[in-house]
């Protein structure tokens, strides 16, 4: 062999080495065909809904995403990792990348991006007034102070997930009010419905939408005498204006058990139950989430 022949073929093999070598490499991603595959269900996510995002591939040892600046933590069920993203009520009607982080048990690890098609929410607008005793609950310094305190819970993720089955709702009853209605305080402040509200009479007792643990059951300002359950995943319920709470922070509950009575505290101006859900720190439909369970729990 020729000096110059066994140089090129040296530097064939370092070539071959090389490209070799990277594509093993613990950063390989882009080029190549991602190793996992990622789903929504439903194709598209409404304004003010959360959607199932499936993520399936051989040898995953974690998946997170990001998309609009917040994380979302996947979880194993059965062959695949499951994740609740949710979309706020204000999010811009367009397609929109969902940036999702596999890593491997071999080290390697991807990003994929996925784009998630935001779909119109077409959420009403209303007018109330409040009576003069009220008024200081539409100052927003009160409504910044108690939604930044909501933040900060409902935006933690459980690592376990605490239902089995899906939601119900609890009390189904006449609807008098609609998530994600746009509301026009005494003519004044601007402020969304961040739930689902019912009518029913003061001392109705409240139960619990799915099993979880109780997280928050206090008195606040604009939600009234107030208990939160974490159900794990990032899905929190609450429950407001009610006038009684039965149970206390920490407390494992049932889905179906009794947790308060219902009332007219707080922002309210009448016996009913607001009744809230929160996935992935954002509150979402509570009628399009009760869907969901059930999408859920299908086969994997
Ligand atoms: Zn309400």
């Amino acid at each position: 062999m020729s000096q110059r022949l066994f140089c090129a073929t040296l530097l064939s093999l370092l070539l071959i080495a090389l490209i070799v070598g990277t594509a093993g490499a613990p950063s390989a991603r882009a080029q190549s065909a991602p190793r996992a595959t990622v789903a929504l269900a439903g194709q598209w996510l409404r304004q003010g809904q959360a959607g199932v995002v499936t993520v399936r591939g051989e040898g995953i040892a974690d998946v997170r995403a990001l998309f609009q600046g917040r994380l979302y933590h996947f979880y194993p069920e059965g062959s695949r990792y499951v994740a609740l993203l949710s979309a706020e009520v204000a999010t811009e009607v367009k397609d929109l990348p969902l940036q999702v982080m596999v890593r491997y048990t071999d080290g390697a690890s991807e990003q994929i991006e996925h784009m998630v098609p935001i779909n119109w929410g077409n959420y009403a607008r209303g007018t109330v007034m409040l009576p003069g005793a009220l008024l200081p609950l539409l100052d927003p310094e009160v409504n910044n102070s108690e939604d930044t305190k909501m933040a900060n819970i409902v935006g933690r993720f459980t690592p376990a997930r605490y239902w089995t089955g899906g939601f119900i709702q609890p009390n189904p009853g006449d609807i008098v009010g609609y998530f994600g209605a746009t509301r026009l305080y005494n003519d004044s402040y601007w402020y969304t419905h961040s739930g689902l509200d019912t009518a029913m009479p003061e001392g109705t007792p409240v139960t619990a939408a799915a099993n979880g643990r109780v997280i928050l059951s206090e008195a606040l300002p604009i939600r009234g005498t107030y208990v939160l359950i974490d159900h794990g995943w990032g899905v929190y319920s609450g429950y407001a204006h009610l006038t009684q709470r039965l149970v206390v922070p920490g407390q494992w509950v049932h889905q179906g058990d009794v947790i308060g009575l219902s009332g007219n505290t707080g922002r309210s101006t009448g016996p009913h139950l607001h009744w809230e859900v929160a996935v992935g720190g954002v509150w979402v439909d509570p009628q399009a989430f009760l869907e969901l369970g059930l999408t859920l729990d299908a086969a994997s």
